[in-house]
Parts: C-alpha cells; sequence; structure tokens
C-alpha cells in the first residue's frame, strides 16, 4: 500500500516539529552538558562496557559505532520500562533501534530531571506514537494503556478510557490528538499524567 501523502499543513508542522526538537537538543547541550562534565564522560563509560570489543575508548575520530536495541534495553534504567522499545527506538537517529554514542547521550539527557519539560513532552510524544504517523490516535492509546496496566482492564474498558481522553483532548475536533493536543493535556492535567505514565520503579521518567 502507497505511503499516505501528507498535506502541505502537515508537512510544515512536522519542520517545525523537527526543528524544534534540534532546537532543544542544542539547548540541552549547551545548558546542560557543561554543567555536569562528568556526565559524557561517565555516560562513555557505561557505552563503552555493553561492548567494550566494539566501542573504542577513543572518541575524538568520531568513530561509527552503534550499539543494538537489545544491549540497550537490559540496563537497568530502562529493562522494568515496559515503553523500554520505544524509548530506545524514538532516540535512534537510524530508526532501527541501534544508538550511536550520541542518541546514547541525548535519551540519557532527555529523560533525566534536568531536562526542560517541554523537551520530555516531545519525546513522549514520539514514544506514544506507536505507528510514527505524528498523531496519538486511539489504537497508539489502547497499546499505552495496555502497556501501563499490564492487561489489568478489559478490552472494553480500555476503549472507553481512550475515547474518553480523546473526547476531553482533542481541541480541533479530528479524531486523534497533534503535538499540540497533547501539550496542552500534560499543562491541564500533569498529576493525573504523572500518575498514569510514572511508575516508581522506572528509572527513566518520560513526563
Ligand atoms: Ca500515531
Amino acid at each position: 500500500m502507497p505511503a499516505a501523502r501528507r498535506s502541505p499543513a502537515a508537512s510544515y508542522g512536522m519542520h517545525l516539529h523537527k526543528g524544534r526538537i534540534l532546537l532543544l537538543r542544542w539547548v540541552i547541550s549547551r545548558q546542560y552538558l557543561p554543567m555536569s562534565s562528568w556526565m559524557p564522560t561517565r555516560l562513555h563509560g557505561r557505552y563503552h562496557e555493553m561492548a567494550p570489543n566494539v566501542v573504542p575508548m577513543d572518541y575524538t575520530k568520531d568513530p561509527d559505532v552503534k550499539l543494538p536495541m537489545q544491549l540497550i534495553i537490559n540496563m537497568p534504567e530502562l529493562k522494568e520500562n515496559p515503553f523500554k522499545e520505544r524509548i530506545v527506538e524514538s532516540f535512534s537517529e537510524d530508526g532501527e533501534g541501534s544508538l550511536s554514542f550520541n542518541d546514547f547521550v541525548d535519551m540519557f539527557s532527555v529523560l533525566s530531571e534536568m531536562a526542560p519539560r517541554e523537551l520530555k513532552a516531545i519525546y513522549a510524544f514520539k514514544i506514544y506514537d506507536f505507528n510514527t504517523d505524528n498523531f496519538i490516535c486511539k489504537a497508539d492509546l489502547e497499546k499505552t494503556l495496555n502497556k501501563l496496566t499490564r492487561e489489568e482492564l478489559t478490552a472494553e474498558e480500555i476503549t472507553l478510557v481512550c475515547e474518553k481522553v480523546i473526547e476531553e483532548a482533542d481541541m480541533d475536533g479530528d479524531g486523534k490528538l497533534g503535538f499540540a493536543d497533547f501539550e496542552n493535556m500534560i499543562s491541564k492535567a500533569p498529576d493525573f499524567l504523572r500518575k498514569l505514565v510514572c511508575k516508581s520503579s522506572w528509572k527513566f521518567q518520560l513526563i
């Protein structure tokens, strides 16, 4: 089936979205990494120890090394998180789940407590957008809820909750949540969302 063509407005929105991610990446690398200069060194140690035969110690020549998702998701920060595969995919520049050291630093930066909430929201949106169409639709929400509740809810209950969430957060009435809807939902109900998406056993918090 041919890929659906994006409307000019949707493409424009996507460029804006990507531009904001690049800008925020730059901001966070300028603001936060120098403040904690131990971070890249320590992170390099973590990255290296997952595959000592593959990851060189010397990064001055910017070697083209990527580690597969399977190694990353077994880190203590991720292994209990039901979104671990989506988290790693969302930071993978090649989109296949492999992380370069830069991707790896981005992931730790965004998921750290120091990251600005807006940047966390951008990545939370990417993580919950399972079919990567730049919207959170009912099917994405159902997958999210299934993972969060570990199938404690019946299919009917999940459908009802998803319909309710979309009904309340969908500002333009297109039946799915764009990033603006999602951001608005987070800003209006932070406590509700925090309880929903953050479990104390996870070391990384998405929101
Ligand atoms: Ca989607």
